[in-house]
């Protein structure tokens, strides 16, 4: 098995470490991983959400995005005797502003190897709201909005499904992002239908099939205190085995000690699921 951490940031997001890009490769060269990709979040449209102190803080004003793919690919040249890395993005799902990535696409896309596809966004009554900023803009604001939270569940993989299908029309390598991403404050809120999400799960695999698409396997969740964890469930992981569904681990590190967190589980995953199908 490669190891390969496929979901990583720098200091070019505003939410997460400081810490400059080598700092965070440092760690996985000591980790011996043998591939690290950088999927830092894009500029979004101005004015993407009401909240324009939110806005700053979830992703880079668009001046910078050609330094973000320079040091990439300088660091990317500086450590390749001892990692593979490969640059790209965190690309959000925004169904009413698909024309923002298609131009970022079109603009970088000879800079570009690898896309993690996220959905982070749902709209409601003022506008579009952050699925994974806290609780309460999921029970206050986006529950009344869909009528209840089954509701809401439904809407949520409805873009999932969406953002897969879109996914699979882009020009370079594609996954998709922390899927389950929606159980974030799972502990903090009342219990999601697990009906719901194992049907809705299901139907995402002939998706991601036809679609050519990738998992990214997130294990942020395990280390969010409110969920506890990975963003993609043990048997979700064992189905896509099954259908060869390309399935790759992401650390969605935010700091360079996030970087290979969660690994042992993944591998671990996936060892099991290669035994029952064995
Ligand atoms: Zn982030
Ligand atoms: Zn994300």
């Amino acid at each position: 098995m490669l190891k390969w951490d496929g979901h990583t940031h720098t200091p070019f997001c505003k939410h997460g470490s400081s810490a400059s890009m080598i700092h965070y490769v440092q760690q996985a060269i000591q980790q011996q991983f043998q591939r690290y990709t950088l999927t830092e979040h894009p500029p979004l449209p101005p004015h993407y959400i009401a909240d324009e102190a939110l806005q700053r803080t979830l992703a880079m004003p668009e001046q910078e995005l050609g330094s973000y793919f320079e040091q990439a690919h300088s660091l990317k040249q500086h450590v390749e005797e001892q990692i593979e890395i490969t640059v790209g993005l965190e690309l959000d799902y925004l169904p009413d502003r698909l024309e923002h990535a298609s131009r970022l696409l079109d603009q970088w896309a000879g800079q570009m190897e690898d896309a993690v596809v996220s959905v982070h966004f749902l709209p409601g009554s003022n506008g579009n709201e952050c699925v994974d900023y806290t609780a309460d803009v999921l029970l206050d604001r986006l529950v009344p909005y869909y009528g209840s939270l089954d509701q809401l569940l439904h809407a949520y993989y409805d873009h999932v499904e969406q953002a897969i299908q879109w996914a699979g029309t882009l020009p370079l390598r594609t996954r998709i992002g922390h899927i389950n991403l929606i159980e974030k404050f799972r502990m903090s809120m009342p219990e999601l239908n697990p009906l719901i999400m194992q049907k809705r799960l299901e139907n995402l695999l002939p998706l991601l099939q036809q679609a050519g698409v990738g998992v990214d396997v997130n294990t942020a969740g395990l280390r969010k205190p409110l969920c506890q964890q990975a963003y993609v469930p043990p048997w979700f992981i064992a189905a896509c085995v099954k259908r060869n569904i390309p399935l790759v681990y992401g650390s969605d590190a935010h700091h360079p000690d996030e970087v290979g967190a969660g690994w042992d589980w993944f591998a671990h995953q996936i060892t099991k699921a290669g035994e029952k199908g064995a």
